[in-house]
């Protein structure tokens, strides 16, 4: 049987610059499947190092996770990292979980708590039988087989933590638990992802050295990127949400194209900067299109000019 490798092992044999890496999520219909299954072939031709596959609130998604992760690792040439949350799962669940990744060849998983459904920036209740922390998840699919696991990291902290001090040291305790790298939730100011690196390392040098992986969003609308940020607990800086809502004009109607003009410029300023500080791999937060981000690594050298 071919080996399949970790991410870890994926990001640090890549040759040739900066590797990059994507997020899709479950699609919830048929057009949105297509969608999705056009967004996968026209990456396949830009070779990521990984591609992932978010798990909807409490289990929403589960069968169409896991059925698309088994597709994405049966049916294509990438390599896919399952997202995995503890929310609304019993311990037997999550086991379960675990066993149909498995079954379909997949071995990168994120680990995640995961927010309540619903209200994502509610009251956070734990399954009865589940767990508390991702930490626990971490543990949880290191004991049961031969899994690479990574997590998530916040650049600004997570909301949900006291202080980033507290934040840091959480992250750290995941990462000690068996996590080989972590994917930072979106952000906008690079530096909230360098002092973040710093305070890892601080906090602890050998567990610092696991790779930090920074998600970018490269926005294409304003009203779009309100929502996922509040939505994750984050913040748009003043002085982005001030440039897009220019952008955005004062019509009915949002002037999309200027927005999306202003998300790439800004996104490609940002993956410039972070290759020029040495981020690990650039993951691509692609809402299951791949044209934004296919533009934006293209401003880096890294595709060719989309047809
Ligand atoms: C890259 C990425 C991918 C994501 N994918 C998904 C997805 O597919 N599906 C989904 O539903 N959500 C997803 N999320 C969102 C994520 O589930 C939420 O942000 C969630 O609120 C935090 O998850 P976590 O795994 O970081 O939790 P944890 O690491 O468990 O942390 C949760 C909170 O508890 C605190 N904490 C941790 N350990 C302790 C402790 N021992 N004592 C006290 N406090 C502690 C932390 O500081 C934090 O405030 C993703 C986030 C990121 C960054």
């Amino acid at each position: 049987m071919s080996h399949t490798p970790s991410i870890v092992e994926r990001i640090s044999s890549h040759t040739g610059g900066t590797p990059f890496s994507v997020e899709f999520y479950p699609p919830r219909n048929e057009k949105e499947e297509q969608r999705l299954w056009r967004a996968v072939r026209t990456f396949e031709q830009l070779h990521p190092a990984f591609v992932s596959l978010t798990y909807g609130a409490g289990g929403s998604t589960r069968d169409r996770t896991v059925r698309i992760a088994g597709q994405l690792a049966e049916e294509t040439t990438l390599l896919p990292v399952a997202h995995l949350t503890a929310v609304g799962h019993s311990v037997d669940e999550l086991r379960g979980l675990v066993g149909s990744y498995a079954d379909r060849g997949i071995v990168n998983l994120l680990a995640l708590r995961g927010d309540p459904p619903g209200d994502p920036l509610g009251q956070w209740v734990k399954h009865p039988e589940g767990v508390e922390y991702a930490e626990e998840l971490v543990r949880m699919i290191r004991e049961l087989g031969d899994f690479h696991v990574g997590v998530a990291s916040f650049p600004e902290g997570h909301y949900r933590a006291q202080d980033l001090d507290h934040d840091t040291r959480y992250l750290v305790a995941k990462l000690k638990a068996g996590a080989e790298y972590s994917i930072t939730q979106m952000f906008f100011d690079v530096e909230d992802y360098l002092r973040l690196r710093d305070r890892v390392v601080a906090a602890d040098p050998i567990e610092g050295e696991k790779p930090i992986i920074p998600g970018i969003l490269p926005i294409t609308s304003l009203r779009q990127v309100r929502k996922i940020v509040e939505l994750s607990g984050s913040q748009i800086p003043g002085w982005l949400d001030e440039r897009l809502a220019r952008a955005a004009g004062n019509g009915p109607e949002e002037d999309r194209a200027e927005v999306r003009k202003v998300g790439i410029e800004l996104a490609t300023e940002m993956c410039e900067r972070l290759v020029a500080e040495g981020a690990p791999c650039l993951h691509f937060c692609t809402l299951n299109f791949a044209r934004a981000s296919q533009e934006v690594l293209t401003n880096l050298g890294m595709a060719p000019v989309p047809a």
